[in-house]
C-alpha cells in the first residue's frame, strides 16, 4: 500500500484537551483518496507553540490518533516564517499587491530553516515509495531541498494561491530561489492555465529557463506541469442539506427575511476580497436601483491575520463604510447592510447560502474561492421547489475559468456590478434554473475527492523524461578511471557555459578564480587539454593563453598550440562570400529587438539575444532562422540555434571537425569532450571509440552522459585532479610534457 505524505504549514488537527480534528477541505479532499491502495500521513506544524516537556507526548497522540507528524516551530520561527516571509511578502505578491509587500532578510532566513525544518522531518519519515504532496506558498523550497536529499522521492507541489505574472513576482527580492525551490518537484499544479502561463513565463524571464505547456527541465530534472482546480466537499453539503438542524435553521432565517431579497457575501477578511471595492457597488446599486428597499446585503467577514497592520486598518475601513452606508440608506424598519464579523457554523453557513437570492463574489484577486462553489451545492435543497438564486462572479477569481453561467463581472467597475445585481434579482427562474443547473453538475462532479485523486494519479505517472544523456551520478568513477588509466588521454573543453556560467555580458565571463586553480591543476596533469570555443582568438588569449593549453576559437575556425603566440587557420579554402548579405539582415534585426548585439567573427556571425525581452526576442530568432534557412539554402555555411544565439557559420568549420582534426594527428587511446549548446554537439556526433562525451546542463543532446551545471563539471575536473595524485601517477613537471607533446606531434603531423 503507498503512503502520501501530505505536507502543509497547518497540520488538520487543534491543539487543545482533546486534540480535535480540523474539518477543514483539504483534509476531507485527501481523506477521499485513503483506500486499499492509499494511506493517508500528515506533516505539518500544529498551529501553536508546544512546550519543550510536553512535545514528546502531544507527538506521540498526534502520530497515534490522527497520523500526523508535527513541526514544531518557535515564536521566531512562527513571526520570521509564517506571518513575515509567507504572510507579509508572499502572500502579497501572489495577489498582485506590491504596496503591501514587506520582506526583510531575517523573514528569508527564518523561512529557509523553516524550509529545512520540513525537510527533515519529512527525510525522518519517509520511504523511497512514498509519494510527497507539498502545499502552497509557505513551502516553496521544500521540494529542491528534498530532490536534492533524495532524488529518486516523488514529489508533488500544488500552490493553492495565484502565480501571478512575472512582472509583480519579480519584485521578490528572493524570486529565483522561490522559483527554482518549486522547480525541485516531479509534479507542479495549479487552479488556471493562467496561473501555469505566469509561472512559465517567470521561469523564462527570470531564470530563461524555457519549457513545453505541460513540462519544464531545469538541472537535469523535468517536472510535470498541471491545471487542477480545487473543488468542494461534495458529500459534506449534500449531507448538511438533509439535517435537521439544517432545516431548522433555514425556518428560522426564512422568517426573519420573509420581506426581503438576501444578497450574500461570505469571505475572510482579506484585502484581496475586494470589500471596498464591493461596497462602491453597493452603493451606486442603494443610490439608484428600484429594488434597493427590498434587499439585505449580508457580509460575512471571518477575522484573518489580524495582527498586521494592513488588515486592521481594512477592518476599520470596512466597518467606517458599512456604517456610512447604513446611515445613508436605512429607514426605520430597515438597514441595507447586515455585517459579520466572525466565522459562522457550518449549518448556518449552508443555510445563507440556501436562501440567499443572490451570492455576490468579487475578489480583486483569488486563486480559486470556494465560496462560489459552496453556494452553487446548496441551491437545489428543495426538490420540490427548485428555485435557485444566482452566482455574481469576479472574473478574477480561479472560479470564474470553470463556472462560466455565473454573472462574470469586474469588480473594478462599480456600475458593471450594480447593474448585475439588478440584473440577478429580476432574472426569470427558468433563466436561473437553467444557468445554475450546468454550475451544480460541475461543482458535485469535479470536487475536492476529485481534485486530489487527479493530482496523485498524475503524480504516480510521472516519469523523468531526460533519458538521452545519462546522469554522471553511475558514470563519474568509470570516467575518471580511464582518464587515469590511459596511456595519452586529451581533453576537449567548450568554455561558456561549461568551464564558466554565463554572465549578462560576455565579456564578463572571464576566469574565475576559482577555475584559475582548477586549470593551473590541469595544467599539471600529463593530459592533453584542449579549450575550444566560439569566442574569437583574441579572448581566448587574453583569458587562457597563460595555461599550457590547445586553444581553439570560433568553433574550430582557428586555433594555437601550446606555448606558441601563432594562430593558424583550421581549414584556409574556406568560402566567406555569404557573409556580407547575411550581416546585413543580421543588421536588421539587431535594430528591430531592443538588447540584441551582433558579433562578427572570422567565420561566421552570431545575433545574441540574451538581453532582449525573451518572448519577443525568442519570436524574432524564429523568423531569423526561417529567414536563414530560405536565403542560404545552397550556400556552405551551418545555421546554429544556441543559447539565445543564433550563428551562421561557414560548413567546413565546426567543432566536431576541429576536435577531429587534432584527434587525426595524434594518438589518443582516450578523449573526454565536453559542452553546453548546440554547437558543442558536432563534437558529441564524432565517431571514436575512444571518446566519452558529456553535456553540461538541459536540452537534447547526443552526448553520452549529462552533468547538471558548471559546478557540476568542474567538480569532476576537480575529481580528475585529485585522482591523478592519489593514483600516484607520476606528475609532470609543471607546464611541460603535456604542452610540449601536443606540440611535437602537431609540428611532426605537420612536417
Ligand atoms: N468559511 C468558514 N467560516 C465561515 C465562513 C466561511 O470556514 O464563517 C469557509 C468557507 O466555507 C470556504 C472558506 O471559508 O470553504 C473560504 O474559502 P475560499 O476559497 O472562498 O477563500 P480563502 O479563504 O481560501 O481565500
Amino acid at each position: 500500500m503507498k503512503k502520501v505524505i501530505n505536507v502543509a504549514n497547518r497540520l488538520p488537527v487543534t491543539l487543545g484537551s482533546p486534540i480535535r480534528k480540523s474539518s477543514g477541505g483539504l483534509v476531507a479532499a485527501l481523506e477521499g483518496i485513503t483506500n486499499e491502495e492509499f494511506t493517508l500521513q500528515s506533516v505539518g506544524w500544529p498551529g501553536t507553540v508546544v512546550e519543550d516537556r510536553d512535545k514528546a507526548a502531544v507527538s506521540k497522540q498526534l502520530r497515534d490518533d490522527f497520523n500526523c507528524i508535527p513541526v514544531y516551530l518557535n515564536n521566531d520561527e512562527i513571526d520570521g516564517y509564517y506571518h513575515g516571509l509567507s504572510n507579509s511578502s508572499l502572500w502579497p505578491l501572489l495577489h498582485y499587491n506590491r504596496v503591501y509587500m514587506h520582506y526583510s532578510e531575517s523573514d528569508w532566513q527564518a523561512y529557509v530553516a523553516v524550509n529545512q525544518k520540513f525537510a527533515d522531518t519529512v527525510l525522518d519519515n519517509v520511504q523511497d515509495d512514498d509519494i510527497v504532496w507539498i502545499h502552497d506558498y509557505h513551502l516553496m523550497l521544500l521540494p529542491q531541498i528534498l530532490r536534492a536529499a533524495r532524488p529518486a522521492l516523488k514529489v508533488g507541489f500544488f500552490l493553492h494561491t495565484p502565480f501571478p505574472s512575472s512582472e509583480i513576482i519579480r519584485c521578490h527580492p528572493r524570486r529565483t530561489e522561490l522559483i527554482c525551490g518549486i522547480l525541485g518537484a516531479d509534479l507542479i499544479g495549479f487552479h488556471t492555465s493562467s496561473y501555469l502561463r505566469h509561472f512559465r513565463s517567470s521561469a523564462l524571464q527570470l531564470l530563461g529557463i524555457e519549457s513545453e505547456m505541460t513540462t519544464i527541465a531545469y538541472r537535469n530534472h523535468v517536472a510535470s506541469l498541471g491545471v487542477f482546480p480545487i473543488g468542494i466537499n461534495s458529500g459534506s453539503f449534500k449531507r448538511e442539506l438533509a439535517q435537521k438542524d439544517y432545516l431548522q435553521t433555514l425556518t428560522e432565517y426564512r422568517v426573519n427575511w420573509k420581506d426581503k431579497r438576501i444578497v450574500l457575501s461570505v469571505e475572510r477578511l482579506d484585502y484581496s476580497k475586494g470589500l471596498l471595492r464591493r461596497l462602491e457597488a453597493i452603493e451606486t446599486f442603494l443610490a439608484s436601483s428600484e429594488h434597493a428597499g427590498d434587499v439585505v446585503f449580508i457580509f460575512i467577514g471571518v477575522p484573518t491575520r489580524g495582527e498586521v497592520k494592513e488588515y486592521q486598518e481594512l477592518r476599520e475601513k470596512i466597518e467606517r463604510e458599512i456604517g456610512r452606508l447604513n446611515g445613508l440608506y436605512a429607514s426605520v424598519q430597515h438597514s441595507p447592510i447586515h455585517f459579520i464579523h466572525q466565522s459562522i457554523p457550518f449549518t448556518a453557513l449552508c443555510a445563507l447560502y440556501s436562501i440567499a437570492d443572490v451570492a455576490l463574489v468579487t475578489p480583486l484577486v483569488d486563486g480559486m474561492n470556494l465560496v462560489a462553489k459552496e453556494y452553487i451545492a446548496c441551491q437545489n435543497h428543495d426538490p420540490d421547489d427548485y428555485n435557485p438564486g444566482v452566482l455574481i462572479l469576479s472574473e478574477f477569481a480561479g472560479a470564474a475559468q470553470e463556472l462560466v453561467n455565473a454573472i462574470i463581472v469586474n469588480p473594478y467597475d462599480k456600475l458593471e456590478v450594480a447593474n448585475a445585481i439588478d440584473q440577478a434579482l429580476i432574472m426569470p427562474l427558468e433563466e436561473r434554473q437553467q444557468r445554475m443547473n450546468y454550475m451544480t453538475s460541475r461543482v458535485m462532479q469535479y470536487d475536492a475527492n476529485h481534485w486530489a485523486s487527479n493530482f496523485v494519479g498524475q503524480l504516480l505517472e510521472h516519469h523523468e523524461q531526460l533519458p538521452q544523456p545519462k546522469s554522471m551520478d553511475d558514470n563519474e568513477n568509470r570516467i575518471i578511471d580511464a582518464l587515469c588509466k590511459a596511456d595519452r588521454p586529451a581533453l576537449f573543453l567548450d568554455y561558456d557555459g561549461t568551464l564558466r556560467e554565463f554572465e549578462d555580458k560576455p565579456e564578463q565571463a572571464t576566469p574565475s578564480e576559482n577555475l584559475k586553480q582548477l586549470l593551473k591543476k590541469l595544467a599539471d596533469l600529463p593530459i592533453d587539454t584542449y579549450i575550444i570555443s566560439g569566442r574569437p582568438a583574441s579572448f581566448l588569449e587574453k583569458w587562457l593563453g597563460e595555461y599550457p593549453f590547445s586553444l581553439i576559437g570560433e568553433h574550430g575556425n582557428c586555433y594555437r598550440l601550446p606555448h606558441s603566440s601563432q594562430w593558424q587557420s583550421i581549414n584556409q579554402n574556406t568560402d566567406h562570400s555569404w557573409k556580407k548579405p547575411v550581416l546585413e539582415i543580421f543588421k536588421l534585426y539587431e535594430g528591430s529587438t531592443p538588447g540584441s548585439a551582433i558579433e562578427e567573427k572570422q567565420s561566421s556571425i552570431v545575433w545574441h539575444y540574451r538581453q532582449s525581452e525573451p518572448v519577443y526576442a525568442q519570436w524574432k530568432a524564429n523568423q531569423l532562422l526561417h529567414e536563414m534557412y530560405d536565403m542560404l539554402g545552397n550556400s556552405p555555411v551551418e545555421i546554429h540555434h544556441g543559447k539565445r544565439i543564433i550563428e551562421v557559420s561557414s560548413i567546413h568549420i565546426n567543432k566536431g571537425r576541429a576536435m577531429e582534426f587534432f584527434i587525426n594527428k595524434n594518438t589518443y587511446d582516450c578523449i573526454l569532450c565536453a559542452g553546453d549548446d548546440q554547437t558543442d554537439e558536432a563534437m558529441f556526433r564524432v565517431e571514436q571509440p575512444a571518446l566519452m562525451s558529456i553535456k553540461v546542463g538541459d536540452g537534447d543532446s547526443q552526448a553520452q552522459h549529462r552533468v547538471a551545471d558548471v559546478p557540476h563539471f568542474l567538480s569532476l575536473l576537480e575529481r580528475i585532479t585529485q585522482s591523478y595524485t592519489t593514483d600516484n601517477k607520476q606528475l609532470l613537471p609543471p607546464h611541460s610534457v603535456t604542452t610540449n607533446r601536443v606540440a611535437n606531434a602537431m609540428q611532426k603531423a605537420e612536417s
